[in-house]
């Protein structure tokens, strides 16, 4: 982190939280971010069904890393929690149709890009922290099982060891269940389906999408 550390208050600093709030934004859109806003919490919709999604069809994290279900956090969870939050900056970073497809040739381009979705959701969420939002949090794309260890067997959180990148990973978006595409697509942002047939011809852009509850 760089810059000042702010004392904390009990109303953990309402009277700049706006002007955090946009402070954040920026940085998301320096950081990479192709689009950022600051959002409502209660519109960020969260729907049981998007975790069936990681089940059927069985997806490769499902079950093999902390962050992914079933071990991250339950839909109903943060339901709850994001009651008694009232802000969040929310990003997309577009990737390229060949990055954000299924092939080997571009492995290491894709996992660069959504490395850099966790880099911009951590930073942020550090930003908040020491600006006194204390309560901040954030949520990333895809599964840090092949973002951060895709080269090693296990994840080290699973098997009672410390996680390797405890800073930086974080449950995706999807794996908490929020409804990313439904999000994209309301606050007006541009998003596909893309599954494992989909081919770079037929795919105007890739979208990966992050975010951090401030408070
Ligand atoms: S970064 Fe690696 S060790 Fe940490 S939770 Fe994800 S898969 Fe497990």
């Amino acid at each position: 982190m760089s810059g000042k550390i702010e004392k904390i208050t009990v109303d953990m600093h309402a009277d700049r939280l706006e002007e955090d709030l946009d402070r954040y934004r920026k940085k998301a859109m320096e950081l990479g971010a192709s689009n950022a806003l600051v959002v409502k919490a209660e519109d960020i919709p969260v729907d049981d069904r998007i975790t069936l999604k990681c089940r059927i069809p069985r997806c490769f994290g499902y079950g093999a890393g902390a962050h992914c279900p079933p071990h991250a956090m339950k839909p109903s969870e943060l339901r709850d929690i994001l009651k008694q939050y009232r802000w969040a900056v929310f990003f997309i970073k577009d990737v390229p149709p060949e990055v954000i497809v299924r092939d080997k040739a571009t492995i290491k381009e894709r996992v660069a890009a959504y490395r850099e979705v966790f880099k911009i959701v951590s930073d942020l969420e550090s930003m908040a922290f020491y600006d006194g939002h204390y309560l901040a949090f954030g949520f990333a794309a895809g599964s840090c099982r092949h973002t951060y260890c895709g080269e090693h067997k296990t994840c080290q959180a699973m098997t009672g060891d410390r996680c390797r990148f405890a800073l930086l990973s974080r449950p995706s978006m999807e794996a908490v269940g929020i409804d990313v595409y439904r999000m994209v697509a309301a606050v007006g942002w541009e998003i596909y389906p893309i599954g494992s047939s989909a081919k770079p011809a037929d795919i105007p852009k890739g979208t990966l999408a992050g975010i951090v509850i401030v408070q």
